[in-house]
Parts: C-alpha cells; sequence; structure tokens
C-alpha cells in the first residue's frame, strides 16, 4: 500500500528566551528577534510519520505557515527523510491565531492531497495552545486521534492507534484520512542522515532563489525548473496560490490578540509554608480558596 501523508510542522521561537523586549506594539512576536528551533513536538511528529511509511509505504510531505526562514525548517525536514515539503508564506498571514492558522493549512492540505494521514504536534512551545491540529481535522472534516503515543497497525481502509489519556492509555481505531496530533514521548526523531545532507542543503523557496545573484544571468522561471530538476527546489505558496479568504487570514482573521506576554519567574518569599497536620491541611485549603485556586 502506498500511504499519502502530510505532516504539519512549525519554526518557533526557542521560548527559552522570550521576554517583553521582544513583543511588538501590536501583541504579536517579534520572530525576528529570536532564535528559532523546530517545534519539539512537530520533530516526533515527522519522525513517526516517517516510521509508518517505513513499515507501510508512501510518501511524507512536511508543510509549514511561516516567514520565509522557516524554509531552513523545511531543509531539517528533508535532512530527517521527508519526500517532500512546502512553505505557506505571505505577509497577509502574519499575526495569526489559532482559526486564521487552522484554516491557511487546511486549505493548504486540500491543494496539496488527497492525504490518507495528516499528523501534526500536540502543542507548540511559544503559543501553547494545542488548538491548531484539532482545528484543523474539523475544518478538513476529518475524525482526530488526540495525543497519540503509537501507530498499532494501518490497513487500506483504517488505522489503529495508542493515545494517552489521564491515568492509561486507550487503544483507537479509526477510518481514513484521519488527522493525528502527537505526544514528544512516542518516538526519538532520527537524526539527519549526513548523504541527505550534503544533497539537499542547497534545496530552496522561489523567495530565496530570487535573492540569489543567478537571478542576474537567468531569469527566475527557469532557475525554478532547474532546481525543480534537480530536486532542490521548495514548494511555495502565497496567498494567490492558495485562493484564500483574506477576511479569515492573519491578524484580520484572528478574534484571539495576545495582548502581552512576560516571562512569570516564581521567587522563593512567595511560598506559604503550611504543617502536615490536619490542622496545617485545613488552612492550606482556606488559603486555596481565600486565593480563588478554587472553590
Ligand atoms: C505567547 C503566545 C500566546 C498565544 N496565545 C494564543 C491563544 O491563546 N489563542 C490563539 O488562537 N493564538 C494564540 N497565539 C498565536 C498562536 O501561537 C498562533 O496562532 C500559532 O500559529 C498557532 O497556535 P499555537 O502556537 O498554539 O500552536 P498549537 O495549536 O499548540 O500547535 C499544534 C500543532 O499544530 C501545528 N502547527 C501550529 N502552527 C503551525 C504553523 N504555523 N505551520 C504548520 N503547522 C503548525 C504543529 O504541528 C503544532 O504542533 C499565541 C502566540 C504566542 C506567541
Amino acid at each position: 500500500m502506498n500511504f499519502n501523508t502530510v505532516v504539519m510542522v512549525k519554526q518557533v521561537p526557542d521560548t527559552s528566551n522570550i521576554s517583553g523586549e521582544v513583543m511588538k506594539p501590536d501583541g504579536t512576536v517579534n520572530r525576528a528577534k529570536l532564535p528559532t528551533i523546530f517545534n519539539p513536538d512537530d520533530k516526533v511528529a515527522l519522525e513517526l510519520a516517517l516510521q509508518v511509511r517505513d513499515r507501510f509505504g508512501g510518501k511524507v510531505t512536511a508543510v509549514t505557515m511561516g516567514p520565509p526562514k522557516a524554509a531552513e525548517l523545511l531543509r531539517d525536514c528533508l535532512y530527517m527523510g521527508a519526500d517532500d515539503v512546502c512553505l505557506i508564506t505571505d505577509r497577509k498571514f502574519g499575526g495569526a491565531d489559532t482559526l486564521a492558522t487552522s484554516y491557511i493549512l487546511s486549505e493548504t492540505i486540500q491543494k496539496l492531497g488527497p492525504f490518507d494521514l495528516v499528523f501534526a504536534g500536540r502543542q507548540a512551545i511559544d503559543g501553547d495552545t494545542a488548538q491548531v491540529g484539532p482545528q484543523t481535522a474539523e475544518k478538513l472534516g476529518l475524525p482526530q486521534i488526540t495525543y497519540a503515543e503509537e501507530v498499532i497497525d494501518l490497513k487500506e481502509d483504517k488505522i489503529v492507534v495508542k493515545r494517552r489519556i489521564d491515568g492509561g492509555y486507550e487503544i483507537l481505531e479509526s477510518s481514513l484520512p484521519v488527522l493525528i496530533t502527537v505526544l514528544q514521548e512516542a518516538a526519538t526523531p532520527r537524526p539527519f542522515k549526513a548523504t541527505r545532507l550534503m544533497a539537499l542543503k542547497n534545496a530552496r523557496t522561489r523567495l530565496e532563489l530570487e535573492k540569489m545573484p543567478e537571478t542576474a544571468a537567468k531569469p527566475l522561471d527557469e532557475l525554478i525548473s532547474d532546481y525543480k530538476n534537480k530536486g532542490l527546489y521548495i514548494q511555495t505558496l502565497s496567498r494567490e496560490d492558495l485562493g484564500v479568504d483574506l477576511e479569515r487570514c492573519g491578524i484580520q482573521g484572528s478574534p484571539t490578540k495576545v495582548h502581552k506576554v512576560e516571562s512569570v519567574v516564581l521567587t522563593g518569599e512567595e511560598h506559604k509554608q503550611f504543617p502536615a497536620t490536619r490542622e496545617g491541611i485545613g488552612e492550606l485549603l482556606d488559603s486555596l480558596i481565600e486565593e480563588h485556586f478554587f472553590g
């Protein structure tokens, strides 16, 4: 069998560096100011997709919506073993919340598909909402399995997955196509293959090719077809290519506005000690209720 699989991957700011200075006045993160990394859950989602391909056959495509610099992330996906990659980038997509992000991703998956399997990470370490996977499944009208730990079996018309639940796990069976969000513990990402790195390090997007000196001597379209022939072209989709509704894109299409992001540093002097006695626990509960932690 040949299963056509797409993996949604995100380049994220290395959140161990986030502070007020990197926020723009409109409440969005100034991504250009931060070192970026491969969202950890997504690297595992890609690994699981590659393992499914290696076990059951097929093709793996990695897609990302982000600034032009997210092409680096897609090269990493190629080095890991992705068969194809696609960058979705447009200034009009900037500042998107999860609603707008999942809209663009679902439109892209429909354009590049059809796919049998859609993988995503459980969560991105910057927005931390874990919303994009389930929202994209809804927009594509697909069944979804979240918190996946293992793909147990895959047949022409169904998949069997082990997913984490509170206090244990459950084994789920779903028809195809299906969207699966993956836990970081599900697999250990394979290292970049040196042979693939050497062969694919010159893979470029249209935007990167536009900036290359070669364009002085050769029309861009010719350069793109050269790169396509060499298997070094990173497909790049813009708003026009997708034909999406601007009202549903970027800041315009995002009901959620992030007003402020700050690093919360918990310091010792804020804590209160309670004796491990019946009275002490009583006092602790009273103070938690007082501070509206519950009750
Ligand atoms: C500090 C902070 C707080 C935020 N709070 C909110 C909020 O409360 N509500 C809100 O709607 N938005 C919020 N955002 C914006 C949100 O980060 C973006 O909408 C983002 O594109 C998707 O949300 P997420 O980062 O929570 O991803 P998640 O929903 O956690 O991502 C889950 C998975 O979806 C896939 N995915 C997510 N984004 C992309 C992408 N761009 N390309 C490809 N795959 C992707 C990945 O597989 C990822 O593992 C916040 C952003 C920041 C920086």
